[in-house]
């Protein structure tokens, strides 16, 4: 099968013929039709400082899919040959407190498909029927593809009750827009979403009816006051991973306000701590997605409406891998769908 491998610890990905996977009792072999590219696979590609210290090599890297069961192992009851579906990218264990009290996503031995095993951009990947999430009709195999981010920007907003809350949303990547349409989605009433990127803010008001607002040059304070605001959003999400972000988050939200942290810094940095303690601000770190109510609660809703298609801009075959990944680079795109 062609896989997209990393084959040297050095930048760059490596089309390369693979053998097909094996799989045991437990597993289910998917032959992949979608895959969306992810800010992990670009760190991945660039093989920077994270990437060496985490991923083996080689590798064949990838962790957001959606295609058809191939095959399914001896043991496997519930999945069939021919279903259409996506599935969790954390392999988790079932060893540690977290797992065996059924929070799945805390699980603290989970290894990442595409990073610690192999990935999903390839024509057959491997998963535990545990991992399976069959797909509905209404959800195609592209949105299949991006229901790992979406699923991302589901468990960062729904954090917290939005409805009839005014949020801010920090950094409109694929995650931060989709979570603005979420919020949305769900009645918040006013979803204000921040960038210094232009192409990304003129995306985010495609996607979803929000107002952006460029962290450069814009003053949040003179928008709140356009939108009738008087005492600071309600809820917060940072979706950048940048610490000028999440400062000017924390300036801009109402006393006993809430914050859910969804983005990754790079580095450490100083945060004035006051701000939270006199702001008696509720903060909450997100990881991945629940397993496997997120799952859940995402397909319902793009079942009911939820319509994140625009964000996706631009669908390449998988031998276009380079130019995904340049597009990528640039910021000059929301998701990014290879075609297997
Ligand atoms: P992305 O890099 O595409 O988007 C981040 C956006 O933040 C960019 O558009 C960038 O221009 C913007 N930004 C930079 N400086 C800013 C500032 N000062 N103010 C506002 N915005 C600013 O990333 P993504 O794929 O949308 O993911 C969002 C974040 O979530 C990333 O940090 C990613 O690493 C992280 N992430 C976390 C998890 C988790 O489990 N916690 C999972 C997936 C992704
Ligand atoms: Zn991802």
């Amino acid at each position: 099968m062609k896989a997209l491998v990393k084959l040297r610890p050095e930048p760059g990905l490596w089309l390369r013929d693979e053998p097909v996977p094996e799989i045991g009792e437990d597993d289910v072999l998917i032959r992949v039709r979608r895959t969306g590219v992810c800010g992990t696979d670009l760190h991945i590609y660039n093989w920077d400082a994270w990437a060496s210290r985490t991923v083996p090599v080689p590798m064949i890297v990838g962790h957001e899919y959606a295609g058809e069961v191939a095959a399914v192992g001896a043991d496997v009851r519930n999945i069939k040959v021919g279903m259409r579906v996506s599935g969790e990218g954390h392999v988790i264990g079932m060893r540690s407190r977290a797992a065996r009290a059924g929070r799945f996503h805390l699980d603290p031995e989970t290894r990442g498909i595409g990073v610690n095993i192999p990935g999903a951009f390839a024509e057959y990947v491997r998963i535990p029927a545990f991992n399976v999430v069959p797909l509905p009709d209404e959800v195609d195999d592209e949105i299949g593809a991006i229901l790992d981010p979406l699923g991302n920007a589901v468990h960062t907003a729904l954090s917290f009750d939005l409805a009839g809350e005014d949020v801010l949303i920090t950094g409109a990547g694929p995650i931060g827009i989709m979570a603005a349409a979420v919020a949305r989605h769900v009645g918040a009433r006013h979803v204000v979403i921040t960038d210094v990127n232009p192409i990304r803010l003129e995306l985010a008001a495609q996607v979803a009816d929000v107002v952006p607002v460029n962290a450069t040059d814009e003053d949040l304070n003179a928008v709140m006051a356009r939108l009738g605001m008087k005492e600071g959003f309600d809820v917060g999400l940072e979706m950048s991973g940048v610490y000028a972000a999440l400062d000017q988050m924390l300036d801009h939200l109402v006393v006993g306000g809430r914050v859910a942290l969804l983005g990754i810094p790079s580095k450490p940095a100083p945060l004035d701590l006051n701000k939270i303690i006199f702001h008696q601000l509720t903060v909450k770190g997100i990881y991945g997605r629940e397993m496997f109510e997120t799952w859940h609660k995402m397909l319902a809703m793009l079942e009911s409406g939820l319509d994140v298609r625009k964000v996706i801009t631009h669908r390449l075959p998988a031998a276009d891998f380079e130019t995904a990944f340049s597009v990528m680079k640039r910021g000059e795109c929301g998701k990014v769908v290879l075609e297997w």
